[in-house]
């Protein structure tokens, strides 16, 4: 039994509490029953003194001299065994049991009790002293502590190895749960510790391992699919720039055409750097907005830039962008880069996904309690099945319909607004035109004076 084992300290603390229980138990009992005997001959004593006077009292007013003291020495004969007596009076009057120097034993002097009485007898007083050894008591005593100092620690060596024995039962599916965790590693996460039926804390403990074990599953699985997918979307680009590359080396070529697959090259690698700063993004700001400063920002100014940046290429299908601003000053506590990409995410996509010549509308309201940004279009929409997915990352509606993005816009969009506990939101009719949301709540919002 290791000495750092709950199963050795358990035996340990259980011997301890049960030898000073046990301590204690049989001090008491000790205690009681010495207490009782030495009660019970006290009350043996008085009785005896109480009839040795009375028969003193008759006797005397009868009888003097030696034949009075033959008489009570007949009566003291049927005294308890091992009493003694003794009865002063005036004139030099002394009555002795046993007779002192006599054949009987002499008067014990350790160990006795005694009770004295004075009682008067006519004019006189007389001082009578009953007493008796407590030998026989503290025998019985003695008898009493030899067994319990022998018995208790036989006691509590049979306790201690029905404890040890419980306790090891008890703790046995500790073993068998702590050897199943040592094989669960991140290869077999869908692995499940057994649960043991006992419907104490140990069930409770290993099924909550259980459900955390499918919580870092979830997590591990998650994960990985972005690791995957992440490498699948950079294979593409990668391909692309490498067989341009590839294709114009192959042979000697005009100035032009290299320039043409250079721009291409460059176009590809541009596409790829976004995408690896939005997969780091995600990466980095997963989980919480730690490296993600907060400060006072005003939503509007955002919104402006957004749509000053993506001016040319609304320009270049000919959409109307028009904005809506509230006109009161207000500001919410957020991370400007952070929300420039979001912003940008909604409108690159509704420009994206509008038809040519189309609308795009954005608006931003703003009260005491809420900030709301809405982007509309009157594009091609998401069809109802894929509406509950877009957020999702990598998630494309429709390949066919994809305006050549990775999927990760919104996943950005909707990380971004959770960081700043804002709510994202998407209602879209297929052909008709989709509305995007974000609302800022309250404790986000200042609204300037
Ligand atoms: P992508 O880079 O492919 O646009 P997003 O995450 O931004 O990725 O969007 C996911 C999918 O949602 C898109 O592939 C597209 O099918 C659909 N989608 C997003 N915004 C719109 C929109 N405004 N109109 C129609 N479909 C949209």
């Amino acid at each position: 039994m290791p000495p750092r084992s709950i199963h050795f300290r358990l035996t340990v603390w259980y011997a301890c509490v049960l030898a000073a229980a046990l301590g204690l138990f049989s001090a008491m009992i000790w205690l009681s029953l010495r207490q009782q005997l030495v009660n019970d001959l006290d009350r043996e004593l008085a009785a005896s003194a109480t009839r040795f006077r009375s028969y003193f009292l008759r006797e005397a007013a009868m009888e003097s001299g030696n034949h009075l003291k033959s008489e009570l020495e007949e009566f003291s004969q049927a005294l308890p065994p091992s009493s003694y007596l003794e009865l002063r009076g005036p004139h030099g009057f002394e009555f002795h049991y046993p007779e002192r120097g006599g054949v009987n034993p002499t008067r014990p002097t350790r160990h006795v009790r005694e009770i004295r009485q004075s009682f008067p007898m006519a004019a006189d007083n007389f001082q009578l002293l009953v007493g008796a050894s407590t030998e026989s008591i503290y025998r019985t005593l003695e008898l009493l502590r030899l067994l319990l100092i022998a018995l208790i620690p036989a006691v509590i060596a049979i306790a201690c190895l029905g404890g040890a024995w419980l306790s090891r039962r008890a703790l046995r599916p500790v073993d068998e749960v702590t050897s199943a965790a040592r094989t669960i590693g991140i290869e077999n996460l869908s692995q499940r510790l057994p649960v043991p039926e006992t419907g104490d804390e140990l069930q409770r403990l290993t099924e909550v391992w259980n459900s955390m074990l499918q919580r870092l599953e979830a997590a591990v699985k998650t994960l990985s699919q972005f690791a995957a997918d992440a490498s699948h979307e950079l294979r593409t680009p990668l391909a692309v720039i490498r067989t341009g590359a590839e294709l114009a080396l192959r042979r000697a070529r005009s100035p032009e055409s290299y320039r043409e697959s250079l721009t291409e090259i460059e176009a590809e690698a541009q596409r790829m750097t976004q995408l690896v700063e939005d997969l780091l993004f995600l990466a980095r700001n997963n989980a919480s907005a730690e490296g993600m400063p907060m400060q006072p920002v005003d939503p509007c100014d955002i919104v402006r830039g957004v749509a000053a940046e993506l001016r040319e290429l609304a320009a270049l299908r000919n959409i109307d962008v028009q904005l809506n601003l509230s006109d009161r000053g207000v500001a919410i506590s957020g991370n400007a880069p952070a929300l420039r990409r979001l912003v940008l995410a909604l409108v690159d996509n509704a420009l994206k996904y509008s038809r040519p010549s189309g609308k795009v509308i954005v608006s931003l309201t703003a009260s005491e309690e809420l900030v709301t940004i809405t982007v509309r279009d009157f594009g091609i929409g998401i069809p109802a099945a894929d509406l509950p997915h877009i957020f999702q990352r990598f998630y494309r509606a429709d390949k066919a319909r994809s305006e050549g993005g990775y999927g990760l816009g919104l996943s950005l969009a909707a990380t971004i607004a959770q960081l700043h506990g804002a709510a994202i939101d998407a209602q879209s009719t297929e052909w008709e035109g989709s509305i995007f949301t974000v609302t800022f709540p309250s404790r986000q919002v200042r609204v300037a004076a």
